[in-house]
């Protein structure tokens, strides 16, 4: 098996609900987010999947929530009851970027999501095996 793993980075703000501390306060965060996929076959280039394509497919998904208030986005709103947590945001972006990276025309399959609001402070989401 081969993994492959980019990262790339957004800003954006939020404050969690029903939370009794600082981050109740609407605050901003650069969260890291990492994505790891992976696969059997190599193309005849010796790739598994260009780099440059996961990085434009991820870009996408990224870029709708750079520089927002997290909390006002449709997943992560109070009546969806999705708080804007590193927990939450790395599901919603395993699922979108699952949906994403079904377009390629290659057997790879998303294995991690992680999403950090620091480097100390980490949340990933991955589906077991079925
Ligand atoms: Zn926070």
């Amino acid at each position: 098996m081969y993994e492959l793993r980019i990262r790339t980075s957004f800003a954006a703000a939020h404050s969690l609900r029903d939370y009794n501390g600082p981050c109740a306060r609407l605050h901003g965060h650069t969260w890291q987010v990492e994505v790891v996929l992976t696969g059997r076959q190599l193309d005849g280039k010796g790739m598994l999947v260009d780099f440059r394509e996961l990085k434009n497919s991820a870009k996408k998904v990224i870029e709708e929530l750079d520089h927002q208030n997290l909390n006002t986005l449709e997943p992560f709103t109070h009546s969806n009851g999705g708080n804007p947590t590193a927990e939450n945001l790395s599901r919603y972006l395993f699922e979108r970027l699952r949906v994403e990276f079904s377009g390629l025309q290659r057997e790879v399959k998303l294995a991690l999501v992680r999403v950090c609001e620091s480097p100390e402070a980490c949340a990933a989401y991955w589906e077991e095996e079925q």
